[in-house]
């Protein structure tokens, strides 16, 4: 079954959206297999964004997220990917369409409240670097035949 890497950003935990963003995942129907409230350290935060390390907003990206708490999550679906992208909405949250957690809850290019892994490539890249193995909880969720999508 196919995971993501989710984290709420440190403006998302200081503003108290942190149940109102889990609440997004959860009602799609997606299983939560991996949580922790941490503080990412400047070379965990440097590691995450790697790709963007030549950009221009990267020390400035790096100070945002490592200076608070964040709330790092493995979330479980078929297509859970596309489908935890598209709930969070585009990157500048201005212009994220309203619907969306960046759309409906910010107005920054930069504080736009989550991180959310961009392909299975990412994931495979991202998610070990805030989780082990036996950091991840395997389970059955009671609903799942009710939400019409099977593993396969
Ligand atoms: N970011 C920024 N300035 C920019 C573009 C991006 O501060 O001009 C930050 C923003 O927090 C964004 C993160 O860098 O979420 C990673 O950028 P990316 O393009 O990967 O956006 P995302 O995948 O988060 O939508
Ligand atoms: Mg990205």
């Amino acid at each position: 079954m196919e995971r993501t890497f989710v984290m709420i950003k440190p403006d998302g935990v200081q503003r108290r959206l942190v149940g109102t963003i889990i609440a997004r995942f959860e009602r799609k129907g997606l299983k939560l297999v991996g949580l922790k409230l941490l503080r990412l350290t400047e070379e965990k935060a440097a590691q995450l964004y790697s790709i963007h390390r030549e950009r221009p907003f990267f020390s400035e990206l790096v100070r945002f997220v490592t200076s608070g708490p964040v709330v790092v999550m493995v979330w479980e679906g078929p297509g859970a990917v596309a489908i935890v992208r598209r709930i969070i909405g585009a990157t500048d949250a201005a212009s994220a369409e309203p619907g969306t957690v960046r759309g409906d809850f910010g107005l920054s290019v930069q504080m736009n409240l989550v991180h959310a892994s961009d392909s299975p490539m990412s994931v495979a890249r991202e998610l070990p670097l805030l989780f082990s193995q036996d950091e991840l909880v395997d389970y059955e969720m009671a609903d799942a035949e009710w939400l019409g999508r099977s593993d396969e």
